[in-house]
């Protein structure tokens, strides 16, 4: 794949990509613009036009009307601008105001029908198109939807990790899964990474942390949605800022450098190859327990004894949530850890018995 910038970075910063959820009105989208222009490093002014919504009734967009707005935000404030797609005639309809950047929202991306629609009716232009990854975790529709907009020819594509949504208490709108955007900056190393920090927090208190991470994880950029009045917005009240505030986060974010010359970095060598060498004898180990795990099994077979000793679990997690505390280890960590380590024995111990 070859893919240039949706957005040419300026060296030393992050870029930029603001505005509101939604635009609303045209006075609200206007003081918007111009109170981020101010800013200085606002790259591209985002506004929702056309919303998706999880239930009829709420404010589902201004529509096309929306389109002049964002037009005007260019000509007075030098703002490109993007706003959101989810269908043959939101391209068009942005194709002909003459948008600059489109983007794919989370809803989209998970719909492949919607992707290609969407994509065959890019065929032909060149427009940067960002896609955020879909509202599950499913690197395979995120990836999918990149391939299908590249095909149609789009020669610049970004990606927006937005989170992903998620049943169960969590202080996150949308847990982020690191490791998922991570993964997916490995399979499309060239393409430009924004974090959405709005949509993971859902709330405003949060939303300087999630970016300081995304930066530090190396990230090109953020997304973030910006609102003269925040406690008034007609969509995402709870996590949108003022342009103000906007401007003191901006601040505060510390940009890291992403690679350092050889001679920075030498004292890295040491420690990582210390690193690699307990990463091998971890996995050693690990197939050393296998091993034990696999005498266990044949014990079982031979007795007809179910795999799953419930009793020893509990002791094991408990055990080894103390053990762990004492090295510093989460009590998360330890949880994740032992899970993946009991199922691969259950999985091995399943093999024996089922023989
Ligand atoms: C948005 O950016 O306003 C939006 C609807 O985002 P998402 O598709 O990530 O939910
Ligand atoms: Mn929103």
């Amino acid at each position: 794949m070859n893919i240039g910038k949706v957005i040419t970075p300026t060296p030393g910063r992050g870029l930029v990509i603001a505005g509101p959820c939604s635009a609303e009105t045209e006075g609200q989208v206007m003081q918007c613009a111009r109170d981020l222009a101010k800013l200085g490093q606002v790259d591209l002014f985002r506004s929702g036009i056309w919303k998706p919504r999880t239930r009829p009734g709420s404010f589902e967009g201004v529509g096309k009307e929306g389109l002049q707005w964002l037009k005007r935000v260019k000509e007075e404030t030098g703002m490109n601008t993007t706003t959101e797609v989810a269908k043959a005639s939101h391209v068009f309809d942005c194709l002909k105001a003459g948008i600059d950047v489109l983007w794919l929202g989370a809803r989209t991306t998970v719909n492949p029908f919607s992707v290609q629609e969407i994509a065959d009716a890019l065929n032909g232009t060149d427009i940067p198109v960002l896609i955020k990854n879909p509202i599950n975790p499913d690197l395979g529709l995120w990836q999918g939807a990149v391939e299908r907009i590249y095909k149609a020819g789009i020669t610049r594509i970004g990606l927006i990790h937005r989170g992903f949504s998620y049943h169960g208490e969590t202080t996150y709108r949308n847990v982020p899964r690191w490791q998922m955007a991570i993964e997916m900056k490995r399979k499309f190393p060239d393409l430009q990474m924004f974090i959405d920090n709005s949509h993971i927090c859902g709330r405003r208190d949060t939303l300087h942390e999630v970016a300081q991470e995304a930066l530090n994880l190396n990230y090109d950029g953020l997304m973030t949605e910006v609102h003269p009045r925040p406690d008034e917005a007609w969509s995402d009240a709870a996590q949108q800022i003022t342009p103000a505030v906007f401007g003191e986060m901006l601040k505060n974010l510390r940009l890291r450098k992403p690679t350092a010359s050889e001679m920075e970095i030498a004292p890295l060598t040491e420690l990582r190859r210390q690193i690699d060498e307990i990463d091998n004898d971890l996995i050693g180990m690990i197939g050393r327990r296998m091993k034990l795990s696999d005498s266990i099994g044949e014990f079982k077979a031979e007795r007809n004894i179910a795999v799953l000793q419930s009793d020893r679990w509990e002791a094991i997690l408990v055990k080894a949530a103390q053990d762990g505390a004492t090295h510093g280890l989460s009590s998360e960590f330890m949880e994740k850890y032992l899970k993946a380590i009991h199922q691969e024995s259950i999985d091995h111990q399943d093999a024996i018995v089922n023989r």
